[in-house]
Parts: structure tokens; sequence; C-alpha cells
């Protein structure tokens, strides 16, 4: 039974091929969980709009709050200018719009979110490549990857990073979990050194896609088996939750209190 959509989406001007690997990079991950994989259908929204996502004013046009993933972008980037780094988003800003945003209340998903613009996390940090959390969603930028044009030229380490990101949000790396530690967020500690749910403190991911790509030639998962076990137990816990709910509905009904 389908318990969320994963949906992606895009800042306008994003390359079409980051969606693209963004579908790929998830479809692989979500491979390591054979029996929930169906449970999450992906869709590509690219630049979404809903209706009603632009209002005029006084002779001008406005970007209504939440209506678009363009507004989110606009409302990052304000904060940035503010920051003084006009060339960059604030990744924590969106992430919290994100998951404000009541679309994301009304209809359960992910969200997946893909910028052009570079990421900064906090006004201590130079830059960041993403950013996720468990059961909600992630932000993840193709500007490192992408050459002066856009044109996605890091294919396989982007692809890394959006598989790590996205493991943030199905919990394979939660707080308190055995072979792990804080590195910029909890990570995971694999000690054979493949897993991709690892932090590199400088960024660079390089030497994680290689490994992944050798796991992959071998039909092995990118991920090591302490994560396997997480993200099992997380979506145990959805599919258990939406049955809870299931029987509190199906009880409201039967008492007349809820049709
Ligand atoms: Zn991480
Ligand atoms: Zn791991």
């Amino acid at each position: 039974m389908k318990q969320r959509d994963i949906f992606i989406v895009s800042q306008d001007g994003l390359s079409p091929q980051a969606n693209q690997i963004a579908i790929e990079a998830i479809h692989e991950l979500m491979e390591c969980f054979p029996i929930y994989k169906n449970d999450y259908p992906i869709t590509n929204l690219g630049a979404w709009k809903d209706s009603g996502y632009i209002y005029p004013e006084n002779g001008r046009v406005y970007l209504a709050p939440y209506k678009s993933t363009r507004w989110h972008i606009e409302n990052a980037k304000r904060v940035a200018i503010d920051d003084g780094r006009p060339h960059q988003l604030n990744a924590s800003t969106l992430f919290q719009t994100m998951q404000e945003d009541p679309t994301n209340k009304e209809i359960p998903q992910f969200t997946i979110l893909l910028t052009k613009d570079d990421l900064y996390p906090s006004s201590n940090m130079n830059y960041c490549l993403g950013m996720g959390d468990e059961g909600i969603g992630c932000v993840v930028s193709a500007r490192r990857f992408s050459d002066e044009n856009g044109n996605i030229v890091d294919r396989e380490n982007f692809k890394t990073v959006l598989m790590h990101e996205f493991g943030h949000v199905i919990g394979l790396t939660y707080e308190g979990r055995e072979n792990s530690a804080d590195i910029y967020g909890t990570h995971c500690t694999d000690e054979d050194g493949l897993c991709i749910m690892q932090q590199r403190v400088d960024g660079n991911f390089s030497d994680i896609t290689r490994a992944r790509l050798a796991l992959k030639r071998e039909n092995l998962p990118p991920i090591c088996s302490d994560c396997i076990k997480a993200g099992n137990r997380f979506f145990a816990n959805e599919r258990q939750q939406s049955n809870v709910n299931k029987i509190v509905r199906q009880t409201l009904n039967d008492l007349g209190i809820y049709r």
C-alpha cells in the first residue's frame, strides 16, 4: 500500500539532467528495501507551481507563499542576500519552508528539492552540498557538479550526494544508532569505509563514489548492513503508523463520528 509520494522539484533553469539523476539515485537506494519500495512512488514535478502561485497587487505581480518551488527559492535567496551572499541560497531557510509547506502536510510526501544555485547551511559555513532530515525531505545543489553552462559534468558524485541526503530522509543514520557518530549530524562509521552514509569533513565524496560504483559492479548495495537495518526499521514504523491511523479512522467511522 502506498505510504507517501516522493516528489522531485527543482529550481527554474536547472538542467533536467539533475532531475533524471535524482530519480535514478532514489530508485537505486530504494532497491535496498525490496519489501517497501513500492510504497513510495517517485514523481518528477520539475519547477512545481500550484494554481494561484502568482497574484497581482498595485500593478505588480507577486509570488504567493508556498505555492511554487520558485517562491521557496526566492525566499531563501532573500535571506542569503541579507547575509551578504547574493550568489547562494540559505539551505536552512529552504529546508524550513519546505517543512512548513501546507501541501506537504496535506499530501504525505518526501520532497527532494534540487537547486542550480550553491547552498550554505548557516553564516559560519562557506557552503554545503545538501541537507536532509528524517521523514521530511532534502535539498541538494547541483552547482558544484556542473560546468559554467549548468551542464552536470560530475554525474556520479552528484548521484552519491543525492543518495546520501535521501538516506537521511529515510532515517538511515538516526541519532544513537550503533556504528554512527556525530560529524555535522549523525553519520555512519561503516568500518569497511564503503557506505555512502559516511560523512567527509572536506565535502569530497570522490572516494565514497568510487566505492559505491565498485559495489554496484558486484551487484552489492551502496549502504552497509547497519544502514539497511535502520531503513527497514524506518519503513516498518511508517507502515505501522499508517495502520494505526487506519484503525482509528475505521473506529470513528463505525461510531458514526467521522465520515
Ligand atoms: Zn549527511
Ligand atoms: Zn552505513
